[in-house]
């Protein structure tokens, strides 16, 4: 299975960063799982929050945070609305049921009214 991330919400945040104390590194994401197979797609319905620094390349963890980064973050967080937990099926899963579900009908019938087919046994 490939996991991806659905991007939500990215945000720059002009705070001082708790590590570098930069005013321009901070980015503020929510993002959501997805894990795709070759027959499957399936959302996770959690959000992933997290603040990182593309200056001193850190995680900024919420027990650093400093007040002004609390409310920014409560600000952001009530603008996002997460996509439904889902799962689908792929294009490869009903091209794979149908020709499954064929060669069933068609042995089905094959055995039972082979004159169908023009097969005369
Ligand atoms: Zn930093």
């Amino acid at each position: 299975m490939k996991t991806e991330y659905i991007i939500l919400k990215e945000t720059n945040l002009n705070n001082n960063c708790p590590e570098c104390y930069s005013t321009d590194g901070m980015v503020l994401s929510f993002k959501q799982k997805r894990l795709k197979s070759k027959l499957m797609i399936k959302t996770k319905g959690n959000i992933i929050e997290g603040i990182a620094c593309n200056k001193c390349e850190n995680q900024i963890f919420p027990g650093q945070w400093t007040k002004d980064i609390e409310r920014v973050y409560d600000y952001h967080k009530k603008t996002i609305s997460a996509k439904r937990s889902t799962m689908r099926f792929t294009a490869l899963f009903y091209v794979l049921f149908f020709l499954i579900l064929l060669l069933a009908v068609g042995g089905y019938i094959y055995i039972n009214n082979p004159e169908l087919l023009g097969l005369k046994p």
